[in-house]
């Protein structure tokens, strides 16, 4: 394998909050290290179209607080073909360009995968993505700040639910996986979480209806991951209305509210760690492999388990929710 000398770092798929200090810490301990950086535009539609620019240490400077990611991010289907590809492997080797970190979610680490294999190329995975989906990591780059925003958003929604005395049907992004939903839930004391992995098994519905909602409190919040399995918070309010008509139910979908803000502080750490644990893995000779935390210790994950979607909801959690919203 030829020595590495210059690396390039995208971001792709969906935004986090947390992907700028990612970018930073990436371009900061590579350039510390000896390295040259490219910082490439739009994920891989930037590496397909050739959008490409140098970074220094001062390219990176007062981004770290920022939401979003400055070098944009995009979908890119050119991408998903051999060709697309070839012509990404083209423009990096224009630039001399030898690893590539990619920030990115699930699709972006399969794209990855997709790539260092065809192409035999040096990469290394950070996850960046709110819904906290990927195995191998405790925690991924946004979902933190998600998670308060969720709880900002939600202690908001109790003021009017409880002087209304509404039932409120909140919708939250994660559609594979339910971590915002029921951390979400637990964090703002809400009464119900309802997710995909146990909608064929519970009627989730039906239970918090009869759960004493209306019984001991005069108002109530349920939290519902965006899912066709779920049917979303329009899906489950068209159910109340037509089973349980007595409820005065109210909707809010929070959205893209979810993706945006400052990072909090535990999203600029993973992000610094996990950029500059990047950089050591291109330095050990490790390649096709995500970043990822177990209790705190930066681990290497092969891509091959990072994106196996076996990362599952603990349902203790469940158990304690329904324990604290009697
Ligand atoms: P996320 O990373 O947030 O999960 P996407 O699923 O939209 O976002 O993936 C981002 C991009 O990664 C896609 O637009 C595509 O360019 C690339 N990608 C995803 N899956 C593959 C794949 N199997 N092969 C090649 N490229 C892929």
């Amino acid at each position: 394998m030829a020595a590495i000398k210059t690396i390039g770092v995208l971001t792709s798929g969906g935004d986090a909050p947390g992907m700028n200090a990612a970018i930073r810490a990436v371009t900061r301990s590579a350039i510390f290290n000896g390295f040259k950086v490219k910082g490439i535009y739009r994920g891989y539609k930037g590496l397909v179209d050739d959008e490409i620019v140098d970074l220094q240490t001062q390219s990176v400077s007062g981004i770290m607080h920022h939401g979003g990611t400055i070098l944009k991010t995009a979908r890119c289907k050119e991408f998903m073909t051999v060709e697309g590809r070839k012509q990404a492997y083209e423009n990096m080797k224009k630039h001399d360009i030898d690893a590539l970190v990619v920030i990115g979610g699930d699709g972006s680490l399969s794209g990855a995968q997709q790539f260092a294999k065809e192409f035999d190329i040096p990469i290394v995975g950070i996850p960046g993505t709110i819904d906290n989906d990927l195995s191998g990591t405790d925690h991924t780059i946004g979902y933190d700040t998600a998670l308060n925003t969720i709880m900002w958003c939600v202690d908001r929604i109790r003021d009017t639910a409880s002087s209304h005395e509404r039932l409120f049907i909140i919708e939250v992004m994660g559609r594979e996986s339910s971590f915002l939903a029921l951390n979400g839930a637990l964090a703002s004391g809400a009464e119900a979480a309802i997710i995909p992995e146990i909608a064929s098994k519970v009627d989730q519905l039906s239970e918090l209806i009869q759960s004493g909602f209306r019984k001991s409190k005069n108002s109530s919040i349920a939290l519902v991951a965006e899912s066709p399995v779920t049917g979303g918070a329009m899906g489950v309010a068209e159910r109340v209305k037509k089973e349980f008509p007595q409820y005065n139910v109210r909707v809010t979908i929070l959205g893209h509210l979810q993706r945006g803000g400052s990072p909090t502080a535990q999203d600029r750490i993973l992000a610094s760690r996990m950029g500059a644990a990047a950089i050591d893995a291109l330095m050990e000779g490790q390649r096709n492999i995500m970043i990822g935390d177990d209790d705190e210790k930066m681990i290497y994950v092969p891509f091959s388990k990072a994106i196996r979607h076996t990362k599952t909801i603990d349902t203790d959690l469940l158990d304690v929710l329904h324990r604290l919203s009697i």
